[in-house]
Formats: structure tokens, sequence, C-alpha cells
């Protein structure tokens, strides 16, 4: 039986992210911005998930319901008109109303032609 002492290779994420805020390099600002990708990713995952669960896996205009990949966040105030990114001005949209709205404020057309009731 051998016992391996832990230090040997104990160095992980921690202390990297500690080395950065230290010494502040290419390397480091790197790691940072890959950090920074990385929750932006996720925030989006759960904003999505919120999403869902607050309205259905659907298309907010069409009502078409999509698997979660399908689905994208469309912004009801477009972000380019000073929309937030926050969740009451998200909704899911599938590709094809997204695309149709593009930067309007209003729902796209096709959606209000096959709307029901
Ligand atoms: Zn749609």
């Amino acid at each position: 039986m051998q016992i391996q002492p832990k230090s040997s290779n104990g160095r992980g994420v921690e202390n990297s992210l500690f080395f950065n805020s230290l010494f502040p390099s290419p390397i480091a600002e790197h790691f940072l911005k890959t950090g920074v990708t990385l929750v932006n990713c996720h925030a989006k995952r759960n904003k999505k998930n919120k999403l869902v669960t607050l309205y259905g896996a659907c298309c907010w205009w069409c009502r078409k319901n999509l698997p979660k990949k399908q689905l994208t966040l469309d912004h009801l105030i477009p972000k380019s008109r000073g929309g937030s990114n926050s969740l009451e001005n998200l909704r899911l949209s599938c590709v094809e109303c997204n695309r149709a709205r593009g930067n309007s404020l209003y729902p796209p057309a096709h959606s209000l032609g096959i709307k029901e009731g």
C-alpha cells in the first residue's frame, strides 16, 4: 500500500483564480474572459429554463410547441432600443418569429394572422 501526498496534484481552479487576482497578465485576462463567457452562457440557459417554467416550452408569438433547444430568447423591447436583459423583457420565441420581428417592437405579422380567439 502506498500513500500519495495530496499536495502534489491539488492545484485547481480556485488556485488559478487567486493567482489571477494577484498577477494580472494576458493569461490571467484570458482566464477571466473565459470565465465571464461561461457565466453568460450559464445565465442564458437559466433564463431560458425560467421562461419555460413561466410560459411553457412554446413560442410566445405563434404558440408553437417546440423543444427547448429550438426556442430562442426574444426581447420584447429590442436591446437596440434600450430593452433590458431582464426576465420581464424576455420571451421564448421560435427562430422564425424571432427573425421576423427583428428590431420591431411589435409581434411578427404572421403570428397575428394565425392568432386564435
Ligand atoms: Zn413562433
